[in-house]
């Protein structure tokens, strides 16, 4: 299926409060089942939603109708449900298509992000690069960022170099763009921080590696949920994303590639589902993107997806940007007011994620406590290692809010966070 490349999206995201107030937020956040449950006896106040999002009634009921009505395996059967399911799912990669403001044909769907990023790591580098070659990371990434390099480094004999952040948790682009020496053949950034919060200026970063020839990987987690994205006018090579950070169900994500990669790299799983015709003295290999989709795919799990993104681009992506960075805002000012409370990442262009410690309280025990309040926040290294070596802590709080979250919430947070504070030090 193809889907043709759209006009770059004209707006850029909108900032705090506009746009979003003629929005009915407490609708919205109706629209969420579980957000009406208790924890502990209290109302849940869920402020994890950088780990994984809350669904909305339309994916559920998606997911539903298709187990009921519609089930059948895809691209086999000639029969009505076989054609249905096919088309529910090749729907979803349409929809994805136009979410990314890309074509269909260059979408391979996959299972997160962690599988995204291994695909470009196994597909792409892992044949192409060599001893004396090197790849450039930064400080901030995820591990799912980091690994499949170091597993890539391994084989190849390949080097990783490091760039670093400033004080407020943003990119050193001096010190990042220093390190795009010739023999370094992939980049992989981040878009969003998912401890910190940074955005990311991947379009400007995606500009710089190209001019030096350098191929770029851009991590979209936590960028796809909350802003508008249009991946042609960043300029990368690979963009990979998250159906369960998104509204969509767990066990979905796409990787986004130029079509000149998805044409040159060898398949990654081998099966069915990716072949045009299989002998013995020979195979011949489907098509990108299918020569990527070895095997049943999460049908359910994109028909669900296809749904979030519809949900989501009905409220609208810029919408949603504003009313998170007025949720930030908030959450931010609040948090000022908890004595001996210091957050990591302050950066300029920030997504609602606000990583914190409060003194010596350690992070499990804030957040131990603060679950027993109905305060849903996550602490730990945030699958982060390197930053957290970076600020000397072995974790921390990390608080990450999304539309359906409310002021009130936020304020019964830090009120929360007060009484706990007072029972820890
Ligand atoms: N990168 C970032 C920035 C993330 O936040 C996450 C999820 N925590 C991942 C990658 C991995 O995503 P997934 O587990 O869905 O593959």
């Amino acid at each position: 299926m193809s889907v043709e490349r759209r006009a770059p999206l004209p707006n850029p995201p909108l900032r705090a409060g506009e746009g979003a107030d003629s929005i009915d937020w407490a609708a919205i956040r109706d629209d969420f089942p579980l957000l009406k449950r208790e924890v502990h006896g209290k109302p849940l106040v869920y402020l994890d939603s950088a780990n994984t999002g809350q669904k909305p009634a339309v994916v559920i009921d998606a997911v539903d109708d298709f187990f009921r009505n519609h089930n059948a395996n895809v691209s086999r059967a000639v029969h009505a449900l076989g054609t249905e399911a096919t088309e529910a799912y090749e729907a979803a990669r349409g929809k994805l298509a136009r979410f990314l403001n890309v074509r269909g044909d260059e979408l391979v769907l996959c299972s997160g992000t962690t599988f995204a990023l291994n695909l470009v790591a196994y597909s792409w580098a892992l044949p192409r690069l060599k001893a004396g070659d090197a790849i450039v990371l930064t400080r901030m990434e995820h591990h799912a960022n980091i690994v499949p390099w170091q597993l890539v480094a391994e084989r190849t004999g390949a080097t990783i170099k490091v760039a670093a952040i400033t004080d407020d948790g943003a990119l050193d682009l001096d010190h990042l763009y220093s390190l795009l020496t010739p023999e370094v053949k992939l980049l992989g950034v981040t878009h969003v921080s998912n401890v910190l919060g940074t955005v990311n200026p991947v379009r400007e970063i995606c500009r710089e590696a190209r001019r030096r020839g350098v191929v770029t990987v851009i991590d979209g987690s936590q960028a796809a949920p909350h802003r508008p994205l249009d991946v042609a006018a960043i300029g990368c090579d690979f963009y990979a994303i998250t159906g369960h950070k998104m509204a969509g169900p767990t066990g979905t994500g796409v990787l986004w590639a130029r079509r000149e990669h998805l044409a040159e790299m060898p398949p990654f799983l081998g099966g069915g589902e990716m072949i045009k015709e299989v002998r013995f003295d020979g195979t011949v290999y489907a098509d990108a993107p299918h020569k990527f989709e070895a095997g049943t795919p999460n049908i359910a799990g994109f028909v669900g997806l296809g749904a979030a993104v519809d949900y989501l681009t009905g409220i609208g992506m810029a919408a949603i940007d504003a009313r998170e960075q007025a949720l930030l805002a908030h959450a931010t000012q609040a948090l000022s007011e908890v004595q001996g409370l210091r957050i990591f990442g302050t950066a300029r262009e920030k997504a609602a994620v606000i990583s914190f410690l409060v003194e010596d309280a350690h992070a499990h025990d804030l957040a131990t406590l603060l679950d027993l309040e109905g305060v849903a926040i996550r602490s730990g290294h945030h699958c982060a290692h390197p930053l957290m070596q970076h600020f000397g802590v072995p974790a921390t709080c990390r608080a990450s809010f999304a539309f359906y979250n409310t002021f009130e919430e936020i304020d019964a947070f830090v009120a929360a966070l007060q009484k706990v504070r007072k029972l820890l030090l």
